[in-house]
């Protein structure tokens, strides 16, 4: 399933510095980010802050100047070792509560003392990366919105992350069923079971295509289209493996979805916790022990 290019940069920083930047942000990052000459990460996920990430302890600390000294480490930034930018997420205020202490930057990733560190993934590729801080200098003018703003920033940019995972899945999901289909035919006499596990996975497609055009841009579109989405690409690369037998084994491409997949149902917020959004946010039903 392949994401935007530059998603961090044309949904996830755009969308926030459009709605809570200022205008002079507007004028120095949206130009260039939609052209692709400014790459971008997102600097959120923390080693003790994932599905929780509001428990995020990295620390931006004001500074006399009306700056903030950052320090503090990130996980899992897919494509830190090449953005020029990052949004980040870091604390302000260590006594206020959990949620409210936080705040937005755009952080110049060329700064002294920001480290960045690729991660090797299963399917051999370097994604993603842990990122450190060290005194970061970071100037009054890279906060989005004001000092404590960051949780409600962040979640619309979550919001559309989600959001985009399902869109973008929706367009490539029609080839990868395709192309499953093909492979189906190519394999001459499929099992019974594989050409069950075929047309139901077909069926689903077609489902989740009708759901997310009758939900439009309904809140509830997001975590389910991001939910469903990946548990389709999921099954997909496994029918494709099994289809291909061992022949599957020395095929590039089969090989990488296999690895892949899992990952998709992590990034972006993990399927259980698109799970207990659709519970608790649109079902309504009772919130889970916090
Ligand atoms: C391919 C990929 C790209 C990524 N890119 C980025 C990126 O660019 N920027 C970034 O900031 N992050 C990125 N991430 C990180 C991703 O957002 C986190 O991995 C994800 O939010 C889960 O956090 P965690 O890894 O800390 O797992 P944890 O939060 O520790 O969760 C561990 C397990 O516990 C489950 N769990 C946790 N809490 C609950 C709960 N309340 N109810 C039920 N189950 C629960 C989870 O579902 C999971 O199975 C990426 C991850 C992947 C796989």
């Amino acid at each position: 399933m392949a994401p935007y290019l530059n998603l961090q940069g044309n949904i996830l920083a755009a969308e926030a510095i459009i709605r809570s930047g200022t205008e002079d942000q507007c004028r120095r990052f949206l130009t260039p980010t939609a052209s692709g000459e400014m790459l971008w990460c997102q600097l959120f996920s923390e080693p003790g802050a994932g599905s929780d990430l509001a428990g995020l302890g990295s620390m931006a600390t004001p500074t006399a100047e009306g700056g903030f000294l950052l320090n503090g480490q990130k996980v899992w930034s897919s494509n830190a070792q090449f953005a020029e930018y990052g949004i980040l997420m870091a604390r302000t205020d260590p006594d206020a509560a959990k949620h409210q202490g936080i705040s937005f930057f755009l952080l110049d990733m060329s700064l002294p003392g920001v480290e960045v560190r690729p991660i090797k993934q299963m399917t051999g590729d370097q994604e993603f990366c842990e990122v450190f801080f060290t005194d970061v200098d970071l100037a009054p003018d890279s906060i989005i919105g004001r000092p404590g703003d960051g949780w409600q920033v962040a979640m619309n940019v979550l919001l559309d992350e989600r959001g985009s995972f399902g869109a973008a899945g929706v367009i490539s999901l029609e080839h990868e069923l395709d192309n499953l289909s093909q492979l189906g035919k190519n394999e001459g006499s499929l099992g019974p079971v594989a050409a069950d596990d075929l047309a139901s996975l077909v069926a689903r497609g077609h489902a989740l295509k009708a759901l997310l055009n009758r939900l439009g841009s309904a809140p509830e579109a997001a975590p389910a289209a991001k939910l469903l989405r990946t548990e389709i690409s999921a099954a997909t690369s496994h029918l494709a493996a099994s289809m291909r037998g061992a022949d599957g084994m020395l095929n590039d491409a089969t090989t990488q979805d296999l690895l892949y997949a899992p990952g998709m149902g992590i990034a972006g917020g993990s399927s259980e916790i698109q799970r207990n959004i659709i519970g608790e946010r649109v079902l309504g039903l009772p919130r889970e022990p916090r």
